[in-house]
């Protein structure tokens, strides 16, 4: 799952995306609104960590603008315990939950995840599928009762799968919602990383299908 820290103080975003991504999301990250803002219309994310006080355009400002643009990504704002006040008024521009600083990273990821399933085909906690258990939250799959060890990416490329489920997602979709925006990629990455994650949990390919010139299918 991909996510967008809008966020002006470094000492701030950089380590939340560090933390963030040892958690399996890709983290793309914009110093100041007008940044955040291209990069919002520009990729599709899962979820945006929106700061309340910001150069350029400021939180408030910048969902009204994505919201008015029909852009429907789920919005946390990110606010000072000083900005209690303000709170009301950024639920009204459209964020779909808040949270103020300091937070706990345990509390955050529960919101992010929370806002993720709610905009989600398959909006079960547990994912299954067949002899398949995906308990995303904890960063663990299990197979016919054993759990298996995923990289990063792995786990990213089930978990999308597994949110649409009984959709053929593009291999560009997945690129969009599993990497980040820094480095450059092909669809061959996410072709390589199909087959190790086939390799451990579906060897037969009875669980990912490859529908030729399409993409790939859970359903
Ligand atoms: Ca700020």
């Amino acid at each position: 799952m991909k996510l967008l820290i809008i966020e002006d103080e470094k000492d701030i975003a950089l380590p939340l995306k560090k933390s963030l991504e040892v958690h399996n999301f890709a983290v793309d990250y914009a110093v100041d609104g007008k940044t955040g803002l291209e990069e919002a219309k520009l990729n599709n994310y899962d979820c945006i960590l929106l700061d309340l006080n910001l150069p350029e355009i400021d939180g408030i400002k910048l969902a009204k603008i994505l919201r008015k643009d029909k852009n429907t990504t789920p919005i946390i704002m990110v606010t000072a315990r000083s900005q209690m006040y303000d709170k009301l008024e950024g639920f009204e521009t459209g964020a779909d939950d808040y949270i103020t600083k300091p937070f706990n990273l345990k509390e955050l990821i529960a919101r992010i995840n929370a806002l993720i399933k709610r905009n989600s085909v398959n909006k079960i906690e547990d994912l299954h599928y067949k002899n398949l258990q995906l308990l995303p939250e904890k960063n663990t799959i299990i197979l016919s009762g054993k759990k298996i060890e995923l990289s990063t990416k792995e786990m990213g490329v089930i978990e999308y799968l597994l949110r649409n489920q009984g959709r053929i997602i593009p291999a560009e979709e997945l690129l969009e919602h599993v990497w980040d925006s820094e480095i450059d990629l092909f669809t061959e990455t996410v072709k390589t990383h199909i087959k190790t994650l086939r390799k451990k949990i579906d060897p037969k390919k009875e669980i990912i299908k490859t529908v030729r010139g399409k993409g790939y299918l859970i359903d």
